[in-house]
This record gives structure tokens, C-alpha cells and sequence, in this order.
């Protein structure tokens, strides 16, 4: 038998084993060679009347993390092209048959008349987990990194290889659904309790238990093939049945806002496929998955959150030509919050770190935040106490320069000020290698004027971190003007080494995501100050899909950060760039109510110590009566909402401050979580279309002003009907 993927082998009991184990790739992917593979080895168990089984393993570390998502994307592609040539209806039908092609060959497994028993050796996800469930046992190692579940929705999509029939006829429906609409990834005692997997055995039996299981004998008939098959929570139209459905419902909706396609279909699929025989089942999951694969939501979400970052992850603005460097130790200088965020990531991530402050104890303080991390995480039984001392001893914690004298690369995040910044680069400078980078954490200051501290600005860059450090994925790296390859090739080599994403921006105030969020923050405050209820406010920009509202948010960073903000910008680029109404909220709330946030239990909400937050009343003082929320026009909250958040990414491209659409999109989903139904915000522009987005800005503009004004760029963009992805493949194509 010729397969590319698998080896084959059958031993003196009649039991073959199929090792999956993709030649030159460190990890097991579904691509379409995949497919042919199963399907063949299927037919070969069939025909060799001496084949009484066969186990399906991996041959690497893992099992496998499922699909290769470029091949959905292509197919995508494939699709747009058949309908120009052959029409929509002759097109849909083909996309049809091309997108269920990997669910049929898995059918074929559970029905072809021989058991098959997966040997589950480390993470088994997605499509890679539906082979699982189409087997007729599932045996798991041990491996405490095992995890299985069919995380698809995260990407936007749905599992379309039976996931969906699968899972809640095996499970109880309310953990089925609750797997399959959260994507959550199982442990293996989790899954055995939900009936998923069923034995769990040491690792180096893991082969030997699944042969001893085929050898005990495995029914080739899975139980819902039989006559009498029970759903294992009884049937869909049943008093049970009606206890789950519609509060089921209710929570798909609290959750997802009905912004994303795929979960909607996921809640479908189930509920139609449930009330009918598996054959039929599979048929509509089959339509769910084609039809949600066409949608522009899905598109944008595999394009951001799989394919561009997975390409940013592995560098694809690194610079050519410089050497990988090893990052053996870094300095860390400011050990406040930022800075012991900074710290313990990169300790996590194996380096030595030499945390410096003003004197010894505040740098202590800073180590100590590791310790509290690490703390929390043994107490939830994720580490042990011998490697949160490990972590510890990575961490000296110094208020001596000279300490940093080995050091690879130093981080400051030292106050926001000018002059401080400009003491601690002379004295890092004039303690660390003459190789060594210097990157500074700041927020609001233009790196290029922080880098006329430095003797070497060509080794100085921005390293610009999201707050909490250990939780939030993007890390933003500067590039000042004379900033050179090899301090950006460093800065992503250390971004890489501690697993975050990165986006390259050229240096402006703000840079890339706080000009977008500030935005987003800022219309929120005009509409405070329109009378707009808070609460009303909030609600409405989690039903655009945002994770956070503009005012809980602004009250988790800190209203007088805002003000601080807001005050410099206005001495240092003038009068016209501040909003006279948001200043005017700002200092009412900072100066004179003392309401600067969630630190001080009181900002736009208020905070008790116990129960949850409520909307702080006292802003009626300053803008009088609120409106009244049931003459509100929903819509239009929500457009300008994500519409002033998206036109500052497209002003931030016209200016040269993102460069690849790719950035602007996954910077502001892992940044700030733009809604990420729509992709991104360059995505979320594309997929309005530029001239109908251009429009919704004039309108807004029209009635509150020119902060709305679509860009030149847009504007020329909308003209032509192109996108900014049209533009970025158009530009690639001339190169
Ligand atoms: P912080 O006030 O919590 O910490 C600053 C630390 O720097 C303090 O521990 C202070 O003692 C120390 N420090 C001050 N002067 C020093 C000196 N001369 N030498 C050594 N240490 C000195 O501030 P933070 O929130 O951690 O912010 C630090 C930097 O990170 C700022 O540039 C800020 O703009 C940036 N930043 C902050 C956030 C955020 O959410 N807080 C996010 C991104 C970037």
C-alpha cells in the first residue's frame, strides 16, 4: 500500500497498526493527502481477510493538532474561482462535495465492518480528534500534556468531520455543547468522564492496550448504527430535551452575541442532527460546515487568528540575514507593575533575569510578583513548589547597574518620564556590552526621541508590552528611525522565545493599538457626555463583539492615566488634538470626583468589596438627564464603536505606521480584542466593503463630526473598489 503519511503494519495476531507520521514536519497536520491516506488504509484493513483490527497512532511527540487551516483557506479560494467559471449553483455543489470528502472517509472508518481503536499519544485536536471518535475505542496515554477537543470555533469554524454527531452521542448534551461551543481542550480523565475516551494506561503501554483491547474484541458497529440506539440524554423532544434546548439557546446568545456563524451552527447542527439517523446527521453537518466556511466572518477569523499569526509567530517581519541569537540573559530595569510582569515571562521562558529599581527592596517587590504568580499556579496544582523556586533563582533582584553586565538584551519600563528614561539609558549603556539592544516598554513617548539618549540608537528599539504581562499574547515592537536590523531582528527573536506574538510599527505617538483603543475609549466618553446611559454604553459594545466595554475597560487601565495622557498631548502637539467634551469629562471625573478607576473601587462604576460593580449615578451632575435608553439608536452606538476604532487603523496605514494589514488585524484582536468575528479592524473594513465604509463614515460625520472624516487613503481605496487585502496581495504580486 502507498501511503505518504502513514506506515502500515500487521502483526502475527491480525492487528495492523497505522502510524501517522508525516515525513519531514515535526507535527502530524490534516492536509488533503491525509484523507487519501485513511481511506486507503480503510480499504486495505477490508480486503485483507488476515486483518482482525487496526490501530491508528502517531508516530510523533503528539498526536495532532488537527487541520492545516491553509487548505480551508484554499479551498475558500477554489470556490470563489468556480463560480466565475462554472456558476454559483455548479460551484456550491462542488464546494459541497470537496468539504465533506475528509467527514465520508471517516465514516467509512466507523462503518467499514472492522473495529478500529485510536491510541491517543498527546494533544488530539480538531479534525485529528473526529478520526478518534470515528474509531470504535479510544485508548490514552498517561501524558499529563494530552489534551483532546475540537476548538474549531475559535478559528470561526466548526468541526465538519462529525464532531458535532459524534461528541453529544457519546456525551451528556450539556457537556457536548459546552465542549463544542467553548472549543475547550479535554484532559484525559475529563474526556473519559464524558465517555469521549475509554482507558487511560501508562504511556509506554499505550500500544500494547490498544492491541489487548481489539484482541478482548471491539464492536465494528457503534452503537447509534443499531436499532435501538439511545441518546445519552434521552431524545431531543423529550421533558429533558426541553430543559436543555432552550436555556441552551439563551446562553449561545448571552456568550456569543450571535456574532459568530460557526457557533450558530454548531447549536443547529446538533439539535436537527440529533432527531435524525447518524447517515443523515452527518449530511447536515456536512451543509452547516460548507455554508460557514463561505462565510466572510469565517474567512477573516482563519486569515487572522490562524494564518497571519501563526506567520508573525514564526517571523515573518524579521529581518533576512541576521543570525538567530540565543537569549541566554536579560535586564530588566523599572521592577513596578510592567516590569515584574516583564520579568517573569522571561524567566518562564528559561532566560536569567537582572531586575533593577532604584533600591534593592522595590526590586525585591518586583521579584515577588513572580512569586505570587507561581504561587497561584501551584495552588491550582499546574506547578510544583521545586519549580516555582527554579523560576525564583532565574530572577536577582539589584539596584546595581553593573549587575547587567552579561546581560543579552535590556528592557526598561521605568516611569513615564522623559528625563528618567534618559538617566537609566546612559547608565544601562554604560554597564552592558557594546552589542547588546536596548529596548524601552514606554506607552505614550516616540521611541525616536527616547533613542537621543542612547550612544547607539541603532540598537535601540520599543518592546511594547500589554498589561497584565503573563495573560495578554501581543507584544508590539517599535521601530525608531534609526533603529537598525539587528536590534529588530533580537527584539523578535525575544518576543519568539517568550511564545507572544509580534507586530512591527514605525514609531508615532501611541503607535499602533493604544491609537486605535484610545479611540474606541474616546467615543465612549462622547457619548457619555451626549447622555447616553453607561450600562447602555458597555452592553452595546459587547454585542458588537467586544470583549470589554470602552468604560469598564477605561476604569480597569485608569481614568487619570487618560487625563495624564490627554494633558501631555495637548502640550505637546496643541489644542486642536484634544476633544474640549472628553477633557471636560476627564477632569470632572479625575480632579474633581477623585473617580479614577477600578484601583480606587471607583470610576464609571462603582466597586464594592462585595457584589458585583453598578453604574455610578454622579455623572448626572455633569451631563444632566441621561437619554432615554428605548430612543436610542442601538446600531449607530455599535457602528461608531468599532467604525472611530477601525478608521485609526486605516489612518495608521495612510500615515506608515502599520505596513501589513496582517499586523493592523491581529495586533488589534490580540491588542485590545477587536471584535474578532470580524477579523481584525483592516478586515472588519474589507468585509463592509471600503465604499459602503466610507459611507457609514460620512453619515457619522455628518452628524458628529469630523473625527468620522474617512482618510484620503479610504477615500482613493473606495474610488478604485479596493481592499486592503486586495492592495497587500496586488503589492506582493508586483514585487
Ligand atoms: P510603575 O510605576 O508600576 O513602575 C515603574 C517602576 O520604575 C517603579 O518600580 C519605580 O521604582 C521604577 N523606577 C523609577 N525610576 C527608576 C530609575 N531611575 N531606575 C530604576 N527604576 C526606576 O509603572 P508601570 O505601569 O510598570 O509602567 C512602566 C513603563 O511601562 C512606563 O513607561 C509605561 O508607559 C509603560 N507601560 C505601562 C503599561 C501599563 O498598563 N501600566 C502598559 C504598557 C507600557
Amino acid at each position: 500500500m502507498d501511503l505518504k503519511n502513514f506506515t502500515w503494519s500487521v502483526d502475527s495476531d491480525g492487528i495492523a497498526l497505522l502510524t501517522w507520521d508525516m515525513p519531514g514536519k515535526s507535527m502530524n497536520v490534516i492536509d488533503e493527502s491525509v484523507g487519501h491516506d485513511l481511506n486507503a488504509a480503510v480499504d486495505a484493513a477490508v480486503a485483507d481477510a488476515a486483518v482482525k483490527g487496526v490501530v491508528i497512532t502517531s508516530g510523533k511527540d503528539t498526536f495532532s493538532g488537527g487541520a492545516d487551516l491553509t487548505m480551508l483557506e484554499r479551498l475558500g479560494q477554489t470556490f470563489k474561482d468556480a463560480i466565475k467559471a462554472k456558476g454559483p449553483e455548479a460551484a456550491m455543489a462542488d464546494f459541497f462535495e470537496q468539504s465533506r470528502a475528509y467527514s465520508l472517509v471517516l465514516r467509512k472508518i466507523e462503518t467499514c465492518g472492522k473495529p478500529f481503536v485510536c491510541a491517543i499519544n498527546g494533544m488530539c485536536l480538531g479534525g485529528a480528534f473526529e478520526i478518534a471518535l470515528a474509531c470504535h475505542a479510544r485508548v490514552a496515554s498517561d501524558n499529563p500534556k494530552l489534551r483532546v477537543g475540537l476548538p474549531e470555533v475559535k478559528v470561526g469554524l466548526f468541526p465538519g468531520a462529525g464532531g458535532t454527531q459524534r461528541v453529544p452521542r457519546m456525551a451528556d448534551i450539556q457537556s457536548a455543547l459546552q465542549m463544542l461551543l467553548k472549543g475547550d481542550q479535554l484532559k484525559a480523565d475529563r474526556a473519559k468522564a464524558m465517555n469521549l475516551i475509554d482507558e487511560i494506561v501508562p504511556a509506554d503501554k499505550l500500544i500494547e492496550a490498544a492491541k489487548a483491547r481489539l484482541k478482548a474484541g471491539v464492536d465494528p458497529v457503534k452503537p447509534w448504527d443499531k436499532p435501538k440506539f439511545k441518546l445519552p440524554s434521552g431524545p431531543v423532544y423529550s421533558a429533558g430535551g426541553m430543559m436543555v434546548w432552550p436555556p441552551a439557546n439563551a446562553l449561545y446568545r448571552k456568550e456569543t452575541y450571535d456574532n459568530y456563524p460557526g457557533a450558530r451552527a454548531i447549536m443547529s447542527a446538533v439539535y436537527e442532527g440529533l432527531l435524525v439517523p447518524m447517515d443523515t446527521a452527518l449530511r447536515i453537518e456536512s451543509r452547516y460546515f460548507a455554508s460557514v466556511l463561505r462565510t466572510p466572518q469565517a474567512q477573516a477569523m482563519i486569515r487572522s487568528l490562524f494564518v497571519s499569526m501563526g506567520a508573525l509567530g514564526k517571523g515573518l517581519r524579521r529581518p533576512a540575514g541576521v543570525p538567530a541569537t540565543q537569549l541566554k540573559s536579560i535586564g530588566v530595569i523599572g521592577a513596578g507593575f510592567m516590569g515584574a510582569g516583564i520579568a517573569y515571562v522571561s524567566a518562564q521562558a528559561g532566560m536569567d533575569v537582572v531586575l533593577i529599581d532604584r533600591d534593592v527592596e522595590a526590586a525585591e517587590k518586583g521579584k515577588a510578583y513572580s512569586h505570587k504568580l507561581m504561587t497561584d499556579q501551584v495552588n491550582k496544582g499546574r506547578a510544583t513548589s521545586a519549580q516555582r523556586e527554579a523560576l525564583l533563582a532565574k530572577i536577582k533582584a539589584s539596584a546595581d547597574y553593573a549587575d547587567l553586565k552579561d546581560v543579552d538584551l535590556v528592557i526598561e519600563a521605568v516611569f513615564e518620564d522623559p528625563a528618567v528614561k534618559a538617566d537609566v539609558i546612559k547608565k544601562a549603556e554604560a554597564a552592558i556590552r557594546p552589542d547588546v539592544v536596548f529596548a524601552s516598554n514606554t506607552s505614550t513617548l516616540p521611541i525616536t526621541g527616547l533613542a537621543k539618549a542612547s550612544v547607539r540608537p541603532e540598537q535601540f528599539i520599543g518592546i511594547h508590552f500589554f498589561s497584565p504581562v503573563d495573560k495578554m499574547m501581543l507584544v508590539e515592537t517599535i521601530l525608531a528611525e534609526k533603529t537598525g536590523d539587528k536590534a529588530l531582528a533580537v527584539a523578535l527573536d525575544y518576543v519568539k522565545a517568550i511564545k507572544k506574538t509580534p507586530i512591527v510599527v514605525n514609531d508615532t505617538r501611541g503607535f499602533y493599538v493604544n491609537r486605535c483603543v484610545g479611540n474606541y475609549i474616546k467615543e465612549a466618553h462622547l457619548m457619555v457626555m451626549e447622555g447616553v446611559p453607561t450600562v447602555m454604553i458597555d452592553n452595546l459594545a459587547k454585542q458588537a463583539g467586544m470583549p470589554v466595554g470602552p468604560l469598564t475597560l477605561n476604569d480597569e487601565v485608569a481614568i487619570d492615566l487618560g487625563l495624564k495622557i490627554l494633558k501631555a498631548t495637548k502640550a505637546q502637539v496643541g489644542t486642536q488634538a484634544v476633544d474640549p467634551q472628553q477633557e471636560k469629562l476627564l477632569t470632572f471625573m479625575v480632579e474633581q470626583e477623585g473617580r479614577i478607576g477600578k484601583k480606587a473601587k471607583k470610576g464609571f462604576y462603582d466597586y464594592p468589596d462585595t457584589g458585583k460593580k453598578t453604574a455610578w449615578q454622579g455623572i448626572k451632575a455633569l451631563v444632566g438627564t441621561q437619554q432615554d435608553p428605548d430612543t436610542i439608536d442601538r446600531q449607530e452606538i455599535i457602528d461608531r464603536l468599532l467604525v472611530t476604532t477601525a478608521l485609526e487603523a486605516s489612518r495608521c496605514v495612510e500615515e506608515g505606521v502599520v505596513t501589513d494589514p496582517r499586523e493592523a488585524d491581529v495586533g488589534s484582536i490580540l491588542g485590545f480584542g477587536f471584535a474578532p468575528w470580524s477579523g481584525g479592524t483592516l478586515s472588519y473594513i474589507d468585509m463592509i466593503g471600503t465604499r459602503a465604509f466610507v459611507k457609514k463614515c460620512d453619515a457619522l460625520a455628518a452628524k458628529y463630526g469630523d473625527r468620522f472624516t474617512p482618510n484620503k487613503l479610504l477615500r482613493e481605496m473606495a474610488d478604485k473598489g479596493e481592499t486592503f487585502y486586495g492592495r497587500m496581495t496586488a503589492k506582493k504580486a508586483a514585487a
